[in-house]
């Protein structure tokens, strides 16, 4: 079911129409469905019955608070990968026990932070890291649970920029060098070694690849107990894909299904750590379009948001659904056009070669499935304020980030001392 549908000839999310958003907050603003949200958290929930599994929310995808805080209030955690992410999960009510910290490159003093406020697990990715978790953990006196993220060499098939569980990816550690990097974590004093981690990568259409990922794996855990290690966790990580034009993800059911069947026997805990699936299509971007300017091939449609509020389309070829907030007539005819912002780069799209109803000044555009690395990706480039997010739960809706004034923009900078006072 989808929670953003047309009634009455209009775009409505839940039970609110995006114009009367529109209205209030200005254009371009995020705008997140709690129902949405809750539904797909829901589907984890009850797959999991039965299963000796959490989720830890990868809130890289989408770190609104409000946000961060539905899913923790249904029982999830958090994975983070930065101390500022750790912050907002604290600030959402996660407990910190509930919070796994990821991340190919940790500094000492992030590590520092993270045992500090007591999180519950920190996946390692190299043995640099493993010397300085037990530095820091050393000076603290306290023991830091920590899992190894391998890299299980699978091909996740999906775009080259957020695969990450191949040889040659930057992330976690060969699979070949696992025993090594186990056998030296199991010397380090500092450290409890509960588990074992991956992430094979983002945007996944099929579960070949989990599959054979959890089959390296647990292949690989049966080794380290038997040089004896405690391997009590499997971290599968998360990667689910979601629909933006017409791929085919598998369900969540499935998914859990597949998992929880390829590590029947292995007697480990499993932590799922899903993003993109779980608020991907719950969030649209909202736009208006500013002016059309016609072309001799196509016709450019010039709207109020950018590459600098969604940068999806440019950095990964990303293809978003873009649909007019007015319901167009069935019968309407279409015309071929590029949406655009009014960034200067050519790279400023949102869509291209789109056969879309005619659009005018003033109409408001929503760009679909933008809950996910959409508004944590965005800039101020061009200081554009960044847009706004929005849930809405029902019949309600709350500004859950407001859009900078210009003004607090501007007053965030200094000039150096040497300079004259701008003068006003
Ligand atoms: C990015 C990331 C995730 C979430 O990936 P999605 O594709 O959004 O589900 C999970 N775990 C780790 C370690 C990550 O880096």
């Amino acid at each position: 079911m989808s929670f953003f549908t047309y009634r009455k000839g209009e775009m409505h999310a839940e039970g609110v129409a995006l114009k009367t958003i529109a209205a209030q907050v200005g254009t371009p603003f995020y705008c997140y469905s709690a129902g949405a949200l809750r539904a797909a958290m829901r589907e984890f929930v009850d797959g999991m019955k039965g299963m000796n599994a959490s989720v830890c929310y990868a809130m890289k995808a989408n770190s609104n608070l409000a946000v961060i805080k539905l899913f923790g209030d249904m029982g999830a955690g958090a994975d983070i990968v930065s101390v500022g992410e750790m912050r907002r999960a604290l600030a959402a009510g996660i407990p910190a026990e509930r919070i796994v910290y990821s991340g190919v490159g940790k500094k000492a003093s992030e590590l520092m932070a993270a045992l500090e406020a007591g999180v519950g697990q920190v996946n390692v990715e190299s043995s640099a890291e493993l010397e300085t978790l037990n530095a820091v953990a050393g000076q603290l006196g306290v023991k830091a649970d920590i899992t190894i993220r391998v890299n299980p060499d699978v091909d996740a098939k999906t775009h080259a920029k957020i695969t990450t569980g191949k040889k040659g990816n930057k992330f976690g550690i060969d699979i070949d060098l696992a025993r090594a990097a186990f056998a030296e974590a199991g010397k380090l004093r500092n450290l409890r070694v509960v588990g074992i981690a991956m992430h094979i990568g983002s945007q996944l259409e099929k579960l070949g690849p989990y599959r054979a990922a959890i089959r390296r794996v647990g292949k690989l855990i049966a080794q380290l107990r038997t040089d004896g290690h405690k391997i009590d966790r499997f971290d599968i990580g998360g990667g689910l894909g979601i629909v933006y034009k017409e791929e085919k993800p598998p369900s969540i059911a499935d998914f859990l299904a597949l998992v929880k069947k390829e590590t029947e026997g292995l007697g480990c805990e499993l932590t799922f750590e899903p993003g993109r699936r779980l608020v991907g299509e719950a969030g649209v971007l909202v736009g208006e379009v500013i002016l059309v300017k016609p072309g001799v091939s196509k016709t450019f449609v010039i709207v109020d948001a950018a590459m600098n509020d969604l940068i999806r389309p440019t950095l990964y070829e990303a293809w978003h659904d873009i649909l007019p907030v007015r319901q167009p007539r069935p019968d309407a005819a279409t015309i071929r056009c590029d949406i655009v912002g009014p960034i200067c780069e050519s790279g400023d799209y949102l869509a291209q070669n789109r056969d879309l109803a005619p659009l005018s000044a003033g109409d408001l555009v929503m760009i679909r499935s933008a809950g996910a690395y959409g508004a944590v990706m965005a800039s101020s480039y061009n200081s554009r304020p960044l847009a706004p997010e929005v849930m809405v739960d029902g019949t309600r809706f709350a500004v859950t980030r407001p859009r900078p004034s210009i003004e607090e923009m501007i007053s965030a900078e200094r000039l150096p001392s040497w300079m004259e006072p701008a003068k006003a």
